[in-house]
């Protein structure tokens, strides 16, 4: 055994999880089919729940000095009116402009740093699992070799070799449109028909642009009604600068690409996150249309859910039933993004019979209350695990953005999340609180603290990937059993050790 977990594939959400098994004391090992890191950036936001989860591990910091905030984004290229991320309820309001090269890099740096083994240029060609054990066969510069882990971990993309390996279905619909991305020089960027950043839909497509930090000017196009081509097929500049033709009815003079892709809106969802030892992450588990800036985001969000679960499988704590709900919380996220990127996607087509329809919302954005809504369904701050019956309304939520006073003098909630480690919010009013949760020290952190501005809670359970496991009213516990503190640890962090039970 020369690994706990072995993660297949090191772009982002690979990379992620790496960091947070290490955090948690796990032995990793990555393998990576490319033999160095790449240098083309599909994606180039971050959303704002994925800047909550960076926060709660002291990586946000790196990532914005880094980057540009941007306080609004379009949904379904309807502008004006934008999203207006302002009106958010967090303490990150607004998305992050980062090539994903530089978020990859980053995030395989952290993971190292805390002692990931990354193997580039190493290509998983097989995996078989048996009752105790997963096998994968490599193929590396030195050869081929198997190597042999307790779980392995499937990061390596849509096309995920552990999935079909692993016979996990991926059902859904298949592409239907053709889309197009250049990164490019432009010889009169003010002159480019939709404005750069900037969307002009006609009734031959949608062409947008938007300024990459590093790479030029990214243009794409989308059409509907053509044929979908072989994914495989080479992009040349000529069919680039031949689509933006027919969308715009101008011909562009685009020159010096530095990277020509295409892609289209096949939308799929596992129909299980796991299958006894091998799990998915990110779009090895999930694909959509890149609308919105969303893929990536949701990958991590994965990686954050799994990580404490699967570490806690490994150290001998986890109850029977927490890997289990990685597939319960993680595919209604999942199922709601394909859910919104199809209705942006079905606003963006370019029949004159969705006009009307991008009317209707052009009104309805303008009302606050729809804006934040879809702004909450955008950046995945709309994502609640199911609670147990009569659970505080906070319980399964991202823990509030509170300030807290301890003896050694105020804190944030997300600072105390640093190591990874579920933590216990005591108020130190009722003293049965501490006494239980003696019962999982060596699990829990107990932070003994009080809300800043007066109290609205009684205590709070934040798991490692900051969601609410149990929360109280000062006034002390709500009724239902399930609901209690005990149940709760238990539900999460496992029996309470012997000596206190
Ligand atoms: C045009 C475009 C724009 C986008 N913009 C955004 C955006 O702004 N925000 C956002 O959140 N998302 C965006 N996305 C989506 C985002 O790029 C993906 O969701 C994200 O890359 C998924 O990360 P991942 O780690 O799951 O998979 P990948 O990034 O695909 O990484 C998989 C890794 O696995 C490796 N691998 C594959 N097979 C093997 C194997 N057999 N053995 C070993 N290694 C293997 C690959 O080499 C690769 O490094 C965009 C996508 C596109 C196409």
């Amino acid at each position: 055994m020369t690994a706990d977990v072995v993660i297949v594939g090191c772009g982002p959400v690979g990379a992620f999880l790496a960091g947070e098994l290490r955090l948690a004391g796990v032995r990793v090992v990555v393998l990576e089919r490319a033999a160095a890191p790449t240098v083309h950036s599909r994606a180039f936001r971050l959303q704002t729940r994925t800047l909550e989860l960076l926060d709660l591990r002291g990586l946000l910091d790196r990532f914005v000095a880094d980057a540009v905030k941007i306080p609004k984004t379009h949904f379904a290229a309807i502008r004006p009116p934008l999203l207006d991320l302002d009106l958010l309820d967090s303490e990150h309001p607004y998305t992050l402009g980062i090539p994903q090269a530089r978020t990859e890099a980053y995030l395989a740096e952290h993971a190292t740093g805390l002692g990931a083994e990354i193997r580039r240029g190493h290509e998983v060609t097989g995996v078989e699992q048996t009752d105790d054990r997963v096998v994968l066969q490599v193929s590396s510069p030195a050869g081929r070799y198997s190597l042999a882990a307790d779980y392995v971990v499937g990061c390596d993309g849509g096309r995920s070799v552990v999935r079909k390996t692993a016979e996990i279905g991926f059902p859904g619909s298949p592409g239907t449109v053709s889309a197009l991305l250049g990164d490019v020089t432009l010889a009169d960027p003010a002159a480019f028909p939709s404005g750069i950043p900037g969307t002009l839909r006609t009734r031959s497509g949608l062409v947008m642009a938007v300024a990459m930090p590093d790479t030029g000017i990214r243009v794409f196009t989308c059409e509907f009604d053509r044929p979908v081509p072989d994914r495989d097929a080479p992009v040349t500049m000529e069919e680039l600068r031949a689509a933006v033709a027919r969308v715009t009815g101008t011909e562009i003079e685009m020159t010096a690409p530095t990277w020509l892709a295409r892609f289209t809106d096949a939308s799929r969802v596992v129909d299980r996150f796991h299958s006894g030892r091998v799990f998915l992450a990110g779009d090895a588990a999930h694909v959509h249309f890149p609308i919105g800036a969303q893929g990536l985001n949701l990958g991590i969000q994965d990686a954050m859910n799994l990580g404490w679960k699967l570490a806690g499988r490994i150290h001998g704590w986890a109850p029977d039933d927490l890997l289990d709900s990685y597939d319960r919380e993680r595919r209604p996220a999942a199922d709601r993004v394909v859910l919104e990127t199809r209705a942006q996607l079905a606003l963006m087509n370019s029949d004159e019979r969705i006009d009307p329809l991008r009317e209707v919302f052009r009104e309805l954005l303008a009302i606050d209350e729809v804006n934040r809504h879809l702004s909450r369904m955008l950046t995945g701050l709309d994502a609640r695990y199911a609670p147990a019956a009569g659970a505080h309304p906070l319980v399964g939520q991202l823990f509030p953005p509170l300030r807290l006073c301890t003896a050694d003098g105020p804190v944030r909630v997300a600072d105390l999340l640093r190591t990874g480690r579920p933590v216990l919010v005591d108020p130190g009013d009722d003293p049965s609180v501490a006494a239980v949760a003696a019962g999982w020290r060596d699990r829990v952190d107990v932070v003994t603290a009080r809300q800043e501005g007066g109290a609205t809670l009684g205590g709070l359970l934040i798991r490692p990937d900051g969601y609410v496991a149990w929360a109280a009213t000062p006034g002390g516990e709500p009724a239902a059993a399930e609901s209690s503190l005990p149940a709760a640890l238990a539900t999460w962090f496992g029996r309470a050790t012997a000596a206190v039970r």
